[in-house]
């Protein structure tokens, strides 16, 4: 499975081809297209639904391999698996069997948008909310760092408030919202790197939902997230361990390539090691990301294994990136090389998907504290 997923990433994003889509910003769609006749999609949406519904730490070895040219190949995927096992958790049977077998198809696509201006780390404290009007529902405010909410056909997954309590998670739902409806305005952020799929901020100007695009029921969403995150994290750590294993390739590539003082610089016993410990911390995290996906997949606890999971490998990539950097020396500052743009999307990866101190403080309180 591995070998094949990697001979279709491979082939259809060549790094000439993923330099400009990160130069100019665009999300290659035939490659969408093509990771979906190929299965990949269908890999993370339920089998009930027209998908394969494979396990967690098959999905792991997917997204893995999907990140390797840039992260952002992988993102698109776990979008959908992340939208689709809420909609098949919670969503009603009738929106399940509307919307799942299109995301399969690759006619409709899946993001998220939880963050607001005013609330990242605190994300229920989110201030975007919904009144009913008549059988429908209105909904106003702001979302702001959603990946990937402006692809085309793509319905976004959106918190909002639907009551107020003293809780600040008590209140809010999940609504699916086609991202074309009037009254709906999606910006572009200009950002440093994961430029191919895109960030995006949503203007939500009472924008007109039906009753049956409410996810599950009214009032449960933030129930509803906690679930959702868990998964979100084993995720983001996969992803994480193809940018790394890119980051390695490259420099040990240049590190046997690269002659300096008569010599080649991977000769260098203090670059060598430099080498090694890049290896030994991306198979350690993928160890991590294996345990957390194999609990998910048995029905055990995971919340404190992906947490761990995603906190070691995005800290771990930061590590990783930087040290490749410096052994392509000043070449690693030129678009010529893939580095760079790695190192550049891995910045959000100790904060995307909770930061790193967030998962510290999960881990905590799993200890009791
Ligand atoms: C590339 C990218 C993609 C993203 N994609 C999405 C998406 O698709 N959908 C979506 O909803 N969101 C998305 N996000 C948003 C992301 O989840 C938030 O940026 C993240 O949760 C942090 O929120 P914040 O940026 O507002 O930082 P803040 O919460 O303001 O945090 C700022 C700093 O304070 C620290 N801090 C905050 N609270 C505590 C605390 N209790 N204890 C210790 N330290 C604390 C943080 O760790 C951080 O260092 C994305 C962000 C990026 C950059």
């Amino acid at each position: 499975m591995r070998a094949a997923i990697e001979k279709l990433v491979q082939d259809q994003c060549p790094p000439n081809k993923v330099r400009e889509w990160d130069r100019d910003g665009v999300y290659p769609e035939e490659v969408y297209k093509a990771m979906v006749d190929a299965g990949f999609v269908a890999m993370v949406v339920p089998s009930a639904y027209g998908g394969m519904g494979s396990p967690m730490a098959d999905c792991a070895i997917l997204y893995e391999e999907v990140a390797r040219p840039s992260v952002d190949f992988a993102t698109r995927i776990a979008l959908q698996g992340w939208g689709s096992m809420i909609l098949a958790d919670f969503a009603s049977e009738e929106l399940r069997q509307d919307i799942l077998p299109k995301v399969v198809r690759g006619e409709m696509k899946l993001s998220f948008s939880l963050t607001e201006p005013g609330s990242g780390s605190d994300a229920a404290s989110l201030s975007t909310a919904a009144r009913r009007d008549g059988g429908d529902w209105l909904l106003k405010g702001q979302k702001l760092f959603s990946s990937g909410a402006d692809a085309p056909d793509n319905h976004m997954i959106v918190a909002a408030r639907t009551s107020s309590h003293k809780d600040r998670h008590e209140g809010i739902s999940l609504f699916l919202v086609p991202n074309d409806l009037p009254g709906i305005t999606i910006n572009r952020l200009d950002i440093i790197g994961r430029r191919v799929l895109g960030l995006t901020e949503v203007f939500f100007d009472d924008v007109r939902i039906p009753q049956r695009y409410l996810i599950g029921e009214e009032g449960r969403g933030w129930s509803y997230i906690g679930r959702h995150l868990e998964r979100e994290r084993i995720t983001l750590a996969a992803n994480y361990i193809g940018c790394a294993r890119s980051v390695l390739d490259e420099a040990v590539g240049y590190a046997k390539e690269r002659r300096q003082f008569g010599r080649a610089i991977g000769q260098f016993q203090v670059i060598a090691h430099s080498l090694a410990d890049m290896a030994t911390e991306l198979e350690a995290g993928r160890w991590m990301t294996a345990v957390a996906a194999w609990r998910y997949d048995q029905g055990l606890p995971c919340r404190k294994e992906a947490s761990m999971a995603k906190l070691f490998v995005s800290e771990m990539l930061q590590r990783v990136t930087a040290a490749g950097m410096q052994i392509l020396g000043g070449h690693a500052y030129t678009t010529d090389y893939a580095i760079q743009r790695h190192w550049r999307d891995a910045r959000n990866a100790t904060v995307g998907g909770g930061t790193s101190q967030i998962q510290r403080q999960l881990i905590a309180r799993d200890l009791g504290l």
